[in-house]
């Protein structure tokens, strides 16, 4: 049973109540009327499993929350509230001031209030709820991808996925090109502002945490759709495109996680739009493939031929 099996057989019931329910980046809830929407999202992370026990408590601080406001970005939301959870094995004062220091910083720079949340002992565990609010017809659902849409991603793919290889002895990176993709995998930046400017150009959109090609499944799967990306397309960061003949790094450009880039789909009379933010927003916007009747995701080479990866993307009880 996999990860989507599970939260499917069990935890998927229907929430008539809610505007949009499982199964997205956030759940959409009508709260005082007139077309707006608190969209609600929920992150874990565990040591041991997202993390190493050890890692710089700043940067966990950072990652918590970054986490959850790339959520907010894929719904197109602005991110408003957030609760914290934390488990710990003790209360280390140097090590909480060091990730309050990482949370704040972040909290600040996105106008988000922190209103609440939980503290025990226990093995370390950090779990961010985060609410926004958008106008509930310019949220990006994950279903609202269509045939003849472009498929766009932002930044560029797989440099968390290189220095997370890297620490797992599958792949042989410089001192360089580990410090350059080290924060990609520790500190990464959610992309609110994109997702807010996005509101009425982009149809369906997703954040990349667990790959892209996992992650454009679900947009397929929950538009009823198929998804073909050009191989030649997909944005590489200068460190990936020197390992690129590694079949490593080919895994972490297509399905590599942890990158937190937004992912998503818009009608073809959208793209000098979408090409007028890449020149005023960073990160830059690259146009990777189209939206297909059918199902499924497929990578193509520049003859139309499909590309097999093995591996589609993380899932947690694969
Ligand atoms: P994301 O990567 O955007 O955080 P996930 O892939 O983790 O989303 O989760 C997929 C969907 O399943 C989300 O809508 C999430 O809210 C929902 N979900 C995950 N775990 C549970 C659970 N235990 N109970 C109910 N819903 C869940
Ligand atoms: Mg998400």
């Amino acid at each position: 049973m996999n990860e989507f099996d599970l939260i499917r057989t069990y935890f998927t019931h229907p929430a008539p109540g809610a505007l949009l329910g499982v199964g997205d980046d956030a759940a959409l809830l009508s709260v005082g009327g007139k077309g707006g929407a608190l969209a609600i999202s929920t992150d874990m992370l565990v040591a041991g499993r997202h993390f190493f026990p050890d890692a710089d408590p700043r940067a966990l601080g950072h990652k918590a929350l970054a986490v959850n406001l790339s959520d907010m970005a894929a719904m197109g939301a602005t991110p408003r509230w957030a609760t914290l959870s934390l488990a710990l094995p003790e209360a280390d004062p140097a090590w909480l001031a060091s990730f309050a220091e990482g949370f704040w910083a972040l909290a600040r720079r996105f106008g988000v209030e922190l209103v609440g949340g939980d503290t025990t002992r226990g093995p370390l565990n950090i779990c961010v709820t985060i609410l926004g609010e958008v106008p509930a017809r310019h949220a990006l659902r994950r279903d609202a991808a269509r045939p003849g849409d472009d498929i766009w991603v932002s930044g560029h793919l797989g440099n968390a996925a290189l220095a997370l290889a890297a620490f797992h002895h599958r792949l042989q990176l410089s001192p360089r090109d580990l410090a350059a993709c080290l924060p990609a995998l520790h500190t990464p930046e959610p992309r609110v502002s994109l997702g807010l400017a996005l509101r009425g150009i982009a149809r369906a959109a997703i954040d990349v945490s667990d790959g892209l090609l996992a992650d454009l499944g679900h947009i397929a799967e929950r538009s009823a759709v198929a998804a073909v990306v050009e191989w030649r397309r997909l944005p590489r960061s200068p460190v990936m495109e020197r390992h690129l003949t590694d079949p490593v790094a080919r895994v972490a450009l297509v399905a590599g996680g942890d990158d937190y880039e937004l992912c998503f789909t818009a009608g073809r009379r959208r793209r000098s739009r979408i090409e007028a933010l890449s020149r005023i927003l960073a990160p830059s916007l690259t146009r990777i493939g189209r939206v297909e009747e059918g199902s499924g995701v497929r990578v193509v080479d520049a003859d139309g031929r499909t590309l097999d990866f093995a591996e589609k993307g993380f899932d947690h009880f694969r």
